[in-house]
């Protein structure tokens, strides 16, 4: 009796241990396949799904007469790479009137004031009274080789060579990160101190004249700063010279494209000397 009722639970605990490994393997067959089909779904999601790509925030703003790269730039509140990089532009100071430009971030389009080209009595006064004291006698002219500047960044860039600073008593700007020909005064200048070469003034134009042209508006503004110069310390045209000039140099500075033909006719309308 004791053996049939022994025979009768292993029967029994069989039985259950099958329903219940009968149970846990349809239930995980039943999970298995619904995991399949949502990873499924999802990878046939990804792949069919169109890019809902949210447009970019700024403005299009239409470039008019005067309007430099550096002037949007400041007026918007945008780096001027940032614009160059939206619109895809490699020298900014090809920019045309008319050209449309993304502002990225801008809300508006904003009104902006437009380029005036330097005049004589502008120049006299950013280069003062004469100094008495000074002797100057050369005029050295320079580019900086770049695209882009202005002379705070030049005066980092020297002073990080160990150059004690801006090395040039005026840089002329292109209209990128100052107005196109638009004359900066050095410390140099201010201080009436020599750069390397004793009674040399030193003049830069922010570009690669090797790769570019001089801007009307820097042409206009160097013709303008050279005569003023010349009429104060009484500098000779044939003490007006490109770095390239200067006995025993090896650069090329300032550029093939300078036009220094031009710019001594200029120099000589006003005094042949
Ligand atoms: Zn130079």
């Amino acid at each position: 009796m004791v053996n049939i009722l022994r025979k009768n639970f292993r029967k029994l605990k069989c039985r259950l241990f099958r329903c219940r490994t009968a149970f846990f393997y349809k239930t995980s067959r039943v999970a298995g396949i619904f995991i399949a089909l949502f990873i499924l779904f999802n990878l046939w999601g990804c792949a069919t799904a169109p890019h809902r790509r949210v447009p970019p925030r700024g403005v299009y703003h239409i470039v008019g007469s005067g309007q430099t790269i550096y002037r949007i730039a400041k007026t918007y509140n945008v780096e001027v790479n940032v614009i160059m990089l939206a619109n895809q532009i490699n020298d900014p100071t090809k920019i045309g009137v008319g050209q449309q430009l993304f502002i990225p971030g801008a809300e508006t389009v904003l009104w902006i004031e437009p380029y005036r080209p330097v005049i004589k009595e502008s120049v006299e006064k950013i280069v003062g009274q004469k100094n008495y004291f000074s002797k100057w006698k050369y005029i050295t002219l320079h580019h900086s080789a770049t695209s882009q500047g202005n002379a705070e960044r030049f005066d980092r860039n020297h002073r990080s060579r160990g150059m004690g600073g801006l090395f040039y008593h005026f840089v002329i700007g292109n209209g990128t990160a100052s107005d196109d020909g638009e004359i900066e005064v050095g410390w140099r200048w201010q201080k009436q101190a020599q750069a390397n070469r004793p009674y040399d003034i030193q003049i830069c134009l922010v570009g690669n004249f090797n790769e570019q042209q001089v801007s009307n508006a820097q042409f206009g503004t160097l013709v303008e700063l050279i005569n003023v110069l010349r009429k104060q310390y009484g500098i000779p045209i044939s003490n007006i010279r490109g770095h390239k000039d200067i006995k025993g140099s090896t650069t090329e500075c300032p550029g093939n494209y300078f036009p220094f033909d031009r710019i001594k006719t200029e120099l000589r309308k006003t005094n042949p000397y």
